[in-house]
């Protein structure tokens, strides 16, 4: 039977095809290459699957070498190839949001010609599927979109740059946002259930957030010209009623061309997203025969 992995920084998750889910946490082992190998290797093999989908939190290449993941820095460097050597067992990897992006389509969202995922959580990333297939850019890493720039000289990102979409739409971008505004250092979901209960510079931090989400999602309808947005993460999650019609608000600023194609909606997937899109990553490459 097949699987789906996703490498985060705090849990492993697996998704079998007939629907089992599983939660490892590897938080205690995240600073030792060796020990966090080891359990890596058992999760993914554990239960003898036919075939593993692997998503990973970072800059992955198509090949599957782990490049740099900015959550997880022991794994920069990491050849899943020589990770699962030996067991000769058929497995695709890639960025997680790239990933999820593909299960986003394989799962919820057939119709689509262009699908674009936008998953906030403690960062911003992307995803796109063309004509039903995971767009991965010429080295795996394409639709960073939360590192372009949505305000020239603007505030510092995770990546160093300034002024990134991540700056403003992510955890840390909503906190910085509620202190600048005049608010007590508190994490994203506090934030967000003082904007549920009424507060109002917890509103007024949504309220700036939804700014700049709409701003890079008119970037991405200019850019891309997709039928299909899907918006996802533990911070949209959180936040989704108190964001009003997204697309209506995004449709008022697009050209109307792109306009009248575009539809706006949220994943279903949960914090399973990364998983769900590498187990339909493997069912369709196991289907294709194409590895
Ligand atoms: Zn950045």
């Amino acid at each position: 039977m097949l699987k789906g992995v996703d490498i985060g920084g705090t849990f492993v998750k697996v998704l079998w095809e007939d629907g089992r889910r599983e939660k490892h946490r590897i938080f205690d082992f995240k600073n030792n290459r060796d020990l966090l190998l080891e359990k890596l290797r058992e999760v993914i093999l554990n239960g003898h699957p036919s075939g593993v989908g692997i998503a990973v939190a970072g800059f992955t290449s198509r090949s599957g070498v782990i490049s740099h993941s900015p959550n997880i820095p022991v794994l920069n460097g990491l050849d899943l190839r020589k990770l699962l050597a030996g067991m000769d067992i058929p497995f695709v990897a890639g960025n997680d949001v790239s990933i999820g992006a593909f299960g986003e389509w394989y799962y919820d969202y057939r119709d689509s010609e262009i699908l674009v995922l936008v998953a906030v959580g403690t960062g911003l990333g992307g995803g796109l599927v063309v004509g039903g297939k995971p767009f991965f850019g010429v080295s795996g890493t394409a639709m960073e979109i939360g590192h372009h720039t949505v305000l020239m000289d603007g505030r510092r990102c995770s990546c160093g740059r300034r002024g990134c979409w991540e700056a403003y739409c992510s955890s840390y971008g909503l906190s910085e946002t509620y202190g600048k505004l005049g608010g007590e250092p508190l994490k994203d979901y506090q934030i967000i259930e003082r904007a549920r209960e009424g507060e109002e510079t917890a509103r007024r931090a949504v309220v700036e957030f939804k700014k700049f989400l709409i701003r890079g999602l008119m970037n991405l309808v200019h850019i891309l010209n997709p039928d299909q947005i899907v918006l996802g993460g533990g911070v949209i999650e959180g936040m989704k009623e108190l964001l009003g019609d997204i697309e209506k608000d995004l449709k008022n600023v697009v050209e109307d061309l792109p306009a009248g194609d575009v539809k706006v909606g949220y994943s279903t997937a949960g914090e399973f997203m990364g998983a769900r899109g590498a187990l339909a990553f493997i069912k369709s490459r196991t289907a294709d025969n194409t590895f």
